[in-house]
C-alpha cells in the first residue's frame, strides 16, 4: 500500500500515482467535494478513499472502514442493490446515475442520487462515485404533500360549502363537495366562471356589500344570506368570509352553511309558542298582542270591536264518559265552525280547554247599534255550534255559553277586556248555560264581591265563623223525628249570616271545601254523640245526615277520614248518612261506586239529593248503593200548583218504589204539600212545615221536650 507524504491526504490502496502534482490536486477537488465521494475497489467493493463528506454523512471514521467492503459495513441494504449498481456501471465509460438508497452506521436511510463511474487503474478496475444526499428535500417534500392531502381532505370532506374566489374579479378558483350539495353546481360548471354568471346569492347587491364589508373589516363571520341554488329555490344559508393570498393573488375563502332547516325549525318553534297545537288556532299570547294591536287601531279610527268568550257547556262531561279522542275531535269541528262564521280579519283564539275566544274588529255605529249586532252575533255562533255532530256513532251537541265585551268601551287593556268578557260568560252560564250575556258595569261589583267572599272564606275556618244547624226529618205517621240534616251556617264578621247558595259553590270551586268539609264531619259527629250521651237521640232509629260535596267525596282518603271521625266521637257508624248529589258521578264512576261500597260496608248509608234537578238517570242510580232519595224542593213547592212537577214526584216516589228505596222529601212548607205527598205514600219529610234548620241547643231543645212528652 503506498503511503503518503501529506497528512491531510488518505492514502489510496494500491494506487500507482504517475504525478505527485496531479495527485495533490486530486485530493484536494476529492476533499472540497459538497457531496459523498467514495472510492472502491470494484471486485468485492473494498473501501479504498472517502472523503470527509462521507464521514459526516454516514457517520463512518474513514479508519473504521478502511479495509472493509461496503457490503461489511452495510451501506447498501441489500447486496442486490449493490449489483444493480454494478452492472450500470460497467455497461460503458459514461458514469450512471440513479436514486439510490444507502446506510449510515446508525442504519439510518439516505435518500439521494448516485453517480459511478468505472476507472481502470494500474493494479485493477475502481469505482468513483458520487452521492448526492436529498433525504433532508425528501422529508419536507413528503411532508408538504401530506400537508397538502390533509387540507384537501379537510377542504373536500367539510360539510360546509367552502369557496375560493379572485377578489378582484370573482372568479371561482375552487370550490368543494359540501358547496356542489348546497348550490347544486358541480366544480367543473363554476370553476373559471365567476359570481356573477353563477349567481348563487339571491341579492347582489348583498354580494357587494359583503365585499365592501370585507375591505373595511378585514373579514366576516356568520352573516345571514339568502341564496339561490342551480333550481331557482332559495335557501338561507350562513356565511363566512375571511381573505387569503394565492399565488401572489388576492383572494376570499367565503365558507356558507345551510340553515334553512334551522331557520324552519326556529319558525316551527315560534309558531308553537303562539298557536294552540290541537287546533292550531292562536293561542292566548297570541290573541293578547292581536288584541293590543286593534285597541290602538280601532280608537284611532272611531270604530270598535267586540270580544266574544265562548265556553262549551258539559264539556267535560263529554271528555269523561266519551273520552279524549272525542273530546278533541268536537274542539276540532267547533273550530271550523268559528272561523267558517267569522270574516277574514276577525280572530279565532283557544285558550285551552273548551274556552275560545273570537276577536271581532272594525264595528261602524254607535255604542247601542254595535252592541247590538254583537248580540246577533253571538246568537248566529251560538245557533251554529248547537248544531249536532256526529262522531264515533254518537250524536253529539254542544251548547256554548257566550260573554261579551265592546272594544274599547269595557277595557282600555287586553287584560282588563278579556276578563270583562269572562266575567260576563261566567254570569251567562251562571243563568242556565246555552246563554249570551253582554257585559255589564254591575257584574263587575257582583265579580269583586265574588272575589272578596273567596278571601273572607279563607279565614272563615280560623275565625270560628261557621257553625251547623240541625234541620229535624220526621215520619208523619206518628210525628216521629227520624233524623236530623246538618245545614253549614257562616257569620261573616260585618255582613252577618250569609246563605249558603251564596258561598258554598265558592268553597268547591276554591277547593276549600276539603277543609271546611273535614270541619263539618267533626262537628257533626261530636253533636252526634253529645246527643247520644245525653239520651236524646237513639242511633238505631235516628240519621246523622251530612252533606258531601262531590270534590270532597273524590279525596283520597275520604273513606279512611269518615271512618276515623265516627270510631273518635263514638259514633255508631249506622247512623251516620252522607247526603250526596248526582254530580258526583260525573267523574270516575267506578271508583265512586267502590268508594260508597266500602262506606256502605261500614254502615254508612247515603242520600241522593236534590234529586229530580240532575241526570237523574236511572242507569247511574241503579249502580250506586244508595238507601235514600231526597226529592228536590222545588218541585215539592210547586207540585200542589203545577201538574207538571207533581207528576214529576209521583214519578220521583215511583222510581224509589220500584228500586227499593226509602224517599224523603224536602222544603215541606205547607200542610196541603204533606197532604199530597202522604197521599203518595210518602211519609218522610223534612222542612219550615216542622220546623227551620236550629241552633244545637235549639235542637237539643227540642228533642227534650218530646222525650218529656
Ligand atoms: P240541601 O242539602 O238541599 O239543604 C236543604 C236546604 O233547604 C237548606 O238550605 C235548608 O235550610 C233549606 N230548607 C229546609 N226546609 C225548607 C223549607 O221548608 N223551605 C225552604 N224554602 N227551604 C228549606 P240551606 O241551609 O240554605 O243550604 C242550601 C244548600 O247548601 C244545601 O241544600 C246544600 O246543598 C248546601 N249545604 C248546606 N250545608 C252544607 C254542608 O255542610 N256541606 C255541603 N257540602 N253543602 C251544604
Ligand atoms: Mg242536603
Ligand atoms: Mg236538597
Amino acid at each position: 500500500m503506498p503511503t503518503n507524504a501529506d497528512s491531510s491526504l488518505y492514502p489510496l490502496t494500491g494506487l500507482a500515482l504517475t504525478a505527485k502534482e496531479s495527485e495533490r490536486h486530486f485530493a484536494t477537488l476529492f476533499n472540497l467535494s459538497p457531496n459523498v465521494v467514495l472510492l472502491t475497489r470494484q471486485t468485492d467493493g473494498l473501501v479504498c478513499k472517502a472523503n470527509r463528506h462521507f464521514e459526516v454523512t454516514f457517520g463512518w471514521p474513514l479508519a473504521d472502514c478502511m479495509g472493509r467492503t461496503t457490503l461489511e459495513i452495510g451501506l447498501w441494504g441489500t447486496p442486490q442493490q449493490r449489483q444493480v449498481v454494478l452492472d450500470k456501471a460497467s455497461l460503458g465509460s459514461e458514469p450512471a446515475s440513479l436514486e439510490a438508497q444507502l446506510y449510515g452506521r446508525d442504519g439510518q436511510a439516505h435518500e439521494g442520487t448516485l453517480h459511478t463511474q468505472r476507472i481502470e487503474l494500474s493494479d485493477g478496475t475502481y469505482l468513483l462515485s458520487t452521492f448526492i444526499d436529498n433525504t433532508e428535500h425528501k422529508r419536507a417534500q413528503r411532508a408538504l404533500q401530506a400537508s397538502e392531502e390533509k387540507f384537501a381532505r379537510a377542504f373536500h370532506s367539510s360539510p360546509d360549502a367552502i369557496i375560493i374566489i379572485e377578489r378582484a374579479t370573482g372568479r371561482y378558483i375552487e370550490v368543494n363537495d359540501g358547496f356542489s350539495r348546497l348550490s347544486g353546481y358541480s366544480a367543473n360548471e363554476v370553476v373559471g366562471q365567476t359570481v356573477f354568471d353563477f349567481v348563487i346569492i339571491a341579492d347582489m347587491l348583498q354580494y357587494e356589500r359583503l365585499i365592501q364589508e370585507v375591505q373595511d373589516q378585514g373579514r366576516i363571520r356568520n352573516r345571514e344570506l339568502l341564496g339561490r341554488d342551480k333550481n331557482g329555490d332559495l335557501v338561507t344559508v350562513d356565511v363566512s368570509v375571511d381573505p387569503l393570498t394565492l399565488d401572489d393573488t388576492a383572494c376570499l375563502l367565503i365558507t356558507a352553511r345551510d340553515i334553512s332547516q334551522l331557520k324552519s325549525a326556529q319558525a316551527q318553534i315560534q309558531h308553537l309558542a303562539y298557536h294552540d297545537s290541537l287546533t292550531n288556532l292562536p293561542n292566548r299570547a297570541l290573541l293578547m298582542d292581536r288584541l293590543s294591536q286593534q285597541i290602538a287601531l280601532l280608537t284611532r279610527h272611531e270604530l270598535r270591536g267586540a270580544l266574544l268568550f265562548l265556553d262549551l257547556d258539559h264539556f267535560k262531561h263529554i271528555n269523561d264518559s266519551l273520552g279524549h279522542p272525542v273530546g278533541d275531535s268536537v274542539l276540532k269541528i267547533v273550530t271550523a265552525r268559528l272561523e267558517a262564521s267569522v270574516r277574514l280579519e276577525d280572530t279565532v283564539a283557544r285558550l285551552g280547554g273548551d274556552e275560545f275566544v273570537v276577536l271581532v274588529s272594525g264595528l261602524e255605529g254607535t255604542r247601542d247599534e254595535v252592541i247590538e249586532h254583537v248580540h246577533g252575533l253571538a246568537d248566529t255562533l251560538r245557533a251554529l255550534l248547537s248544531e249536532p255532530m256526529f262522531l264515533d256513532g254518537h250524536r253529539l251537541q254542544v251548547t256554548p255559553s257566550i260573554g261579551m265585551a265592546v272594544i274599547p268601551d269595557h277595557g282600555a287593556t287586553p287584560a282588563d277586556l278579556l276578563k270583562r268578557a269572562d266575567i260576563a260568560l261566567y254570569r251567562a252560564k251562571d243563568s242556565g248555560r246555552n246563554t249570551t250575556q253582554m257585559f255589564h258595569g254591575d257584574m263587575q261589583k257582583a265579580a269583586s264581591n265574588r272575589l272578596r267572599m273567596e278571601n273572607d272564606l279563607r279565614q272563615a275556618l280560623s275565625r270560628n265563623e261557621f257553625s251547623l244547624s240541625y234541620q229535624p226529618q220526621v215520619d208523619t205517621r206518628g210525628d216521629r223525628i227520624i233524623g236530623a240534616e246538618a245545614l253549614l251556617r257562616w257569620k261573616h264578621p260585618s255582613l252577618g249570616d250569609v246563605p249558603p247558595h251564596q258561598f258554598i259553590l265558592i268553597m268547591e270551586e276554591s277547593g276549600m271545601v276539603l277543609d271546611i268539609g273535614n270541619w263539618i264531619l267533626e262537628e257533626a259527629c261530636r253533636a252526634g254523640s253529645e246527643l247520644l250521651r245525653k239520651g236524646l237521640i237513639d242511633s238505631h232509629t235516628f240519621s246523622l245526615c251530612v252533606n258531601i260535596s262531590p270534590r270532597q267525596f273524590r279525596q283520597a282518603d275520604f273513606v279512611e277520614r269518615v271512618e276515623r271521625c265516627l270510631r273518635q266521637h263514638g259514633v255508631p257508624y249506622h247512623m251516620l248518612k252522607l247526603e250526596i248529589t248526582e254530580g258526583i258521578v260525573i267523574k270516575n264512576l267506578e271508583e265512586t261506586i267502590a268508594r260508597m261500597l266500602a262506606l256502605k260496608q261500614m254502615g254508612i248509608s247515603f242520600a241522593m239529593d236534590d234529586f229530580g234537578t240532575g241526570y237523574s238517570s236511572l242507569t247511574y242510580l241503579k249502580r250506586l248503593p244508595v238507601s235514600t232519595l231526597k226529592i228536590d224542593q222545588s218541585f215539592v213547592r210547586d207540585a200542589t200548583n203545577d201538574p207538571n212537577d207533581a207528576e214529576i214526584v209521583r214519578a220521583i216516589v215511583a222510581i224509589a218504589a220500584s228500586l227499593n228505596l226509602e224517599i224523603i222529601a224536602e222544603g215541606v212548607e205547607k200542610p196541603e204539600q204533606l197532604a199530597f205527598l202522604t197521599q203518595l205514600d210518602c211519609h218522610f219529610y223534612q222542612g219550615f212545615l216542622f220546623s227551620e234548620p236550629l241552633t244545637l241547643d235549639g235542637f237539643e231543645a227540642l228533642l227534650r221536650e218530646r222525650v218529656s212528652r
